[in-house]
């Protein structure tokens, strides 16, 4: 059966088309400048690569471009068999604990919960709509980044700000990137030869976008990402937790709304704010070879904000099996995942350097002696989105 797994951003669709339940990849691609001119139409197909620019004005026609390509490459005989379609929902507000098959009462839910994430769910919507005019007999399936996590007590997900707040506008912690911390951990549990019930996991997703979760017997305990994705670690361009007093003293220094502090919190912050140079890990650590105190100060900055947490999560859960690196720097970044474990000495953790310089594949990276497991796993959510769908299809 074949199943895809979609990400549709504001002006980009991410997608993975999976032959399930064996979970192989058939092919993938990325549609971006979707509305602007020249847009990139990327389709990876066994050993093809394919680019072409073209101008893409909506999601609608990069899904009919996109399903045009699958038939006319023969990875298809006929759209009918395309059976499923996962599409990734960023937030599910507190009505979505798992992922749902999509009716219309769900869409005007992903929409109502909109005002949480006014840049994400209406992206995702246009990517459901697409995809249901353009395949109107396949099973439509919305997998939400919030969900894993709504297993959390409220003194977890609670701030302690006034009640109502929360009863009348929902503000809480939500965290986001719980498809992957959900697919880490069951893998690590693998990796440990233990039922995930019986496990306790940190879980380090550190992309462009970072979050941690602590995750005892398969379920998010907490997580680092808040009410939104600001909260928590510092990131590419995102500051993470900061003193919230910071933000009007700023407005009236610079003369700035609330509004455009909290974009230069959100756009300026994290390793750009911090190195001056660029929010990329990549550029970073070549700059700090080359010495540059402002670049060093960004990746200790947030190396020393990862192993903070990670300190919390410990004594949180109780004590913990292993602690799992994901996502774009967690995967590649040897220098990193270095420099957190460092500062994680006192709770007998060793980290075996030669393993360590592995990259992007599943490997345990701690020594044999360390009292906790140190763990590389790739994450892998587009197989969790299929997966769903193949679940919720049944
Ligand atoms: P997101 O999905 O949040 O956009 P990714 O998970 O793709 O982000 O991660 C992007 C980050 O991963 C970038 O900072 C990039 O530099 C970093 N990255 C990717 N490959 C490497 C590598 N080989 N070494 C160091 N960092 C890397």
């Amino acid at each position: 059966m074949k199943v895809i797994a979609v990400n549709a951003g504001s002006s980009s669709l991410k997608f993975q088309l999976l032959e399930m339940p064996k979970e192989t990849i058939i092919c993938s691609g990325v549609v971006e400048r979707i509305g602007l001119k020249d847009s990139i139409f990327t389709i990876k197909y066994g050993d093809q690569r394919q680019v072409e620019i073209i101008d893409i004005d909506t999601h609608k026609v990069a899904v009919e471009k996109l399903l045009e390509k699958l038939v006319d490459f023969g990875i298809v005989k006929s759209l009918e068999d395309i059976e499923g379609v996962g599409h990734r929902v960023v937030h599910g507000g507190e009505k979505f604990k798992d992922s749902v098959a999509i009716t219309d009462e769900v869409i005007n839910a992903i929409d109502e919960v909109s005002e949480l994430a006014p840049l994400h769910n209406p992206a995702n919507l246009t990517g459901i709509h697409a995809f249901m005019e353009a395949l109107p007999n396949a099973f439509e399936v919305a997998v939400f980044d919030t969900a894993f996590h709504q297993t959390m007590d409220p003194v977890s997900f609670m701030y302690s700000v006034p009640y109502d707040w929360y009863t009348k506008y929902g503000v809480r912690k939500y965290g986001f990137h719980g498809t992957s911390h959900k697919y880490v951990s069951e893998r690590a549990s693998v990796m440990l030869g233990k039922d995930s019930k019986d496990t306790k996991i940190i879980v380090c997703h550190i992309g462009n976008g970072a979050s941690l979760c602590a995750v005892n017997g398969g379920r998010s305990v907490d997580t680092s990402m808040g009410f939104t994705p600001l909260a928590g670690i510092s990131m590419g361009t995102r500051s993470g937790d900061i003193d919230p007093a910071i933000i009007e003293f700023i407005a009236n220094k610079e003369d700035k709304s609330i509004s455009e502090v909290m974009t230069e919190l959100n756009k300026r912050s994290g390793y750009l704010g911090l190195s001056e140079l660029s929010s990329d890990s990549r550029d970073l650590w070549e700059a700090v070879e080359r010495g540059d105190a402002k670049s060093i100060l960004a990746v200790e900055k947030q190396a020393k904000m990862i192993a903070d947490y990670i300190g919390a999560y410990y004594l949180l859960l109780g004590g913990c099996d292993a602690i799992c690196f994901t996502a774009g720097i967690g995967e590649n970044a040897v220098e990193t995942r270095k420099l957190v474990i460092d500062r994680l000495g006192v709770l007998g953790i060793e980290l075996d350097h030669d393993k360590n310089l592995t990259r992007g594949k599943e490997t345990v990276i701690s020594t044999d002696e360390s009292k906790i497991k140190v763990l590389l796993v790739p994450t892998n959510e587009e197989v969790v989105i299929a997966r769903d769908t193949v679940r919720l299809m049944k």
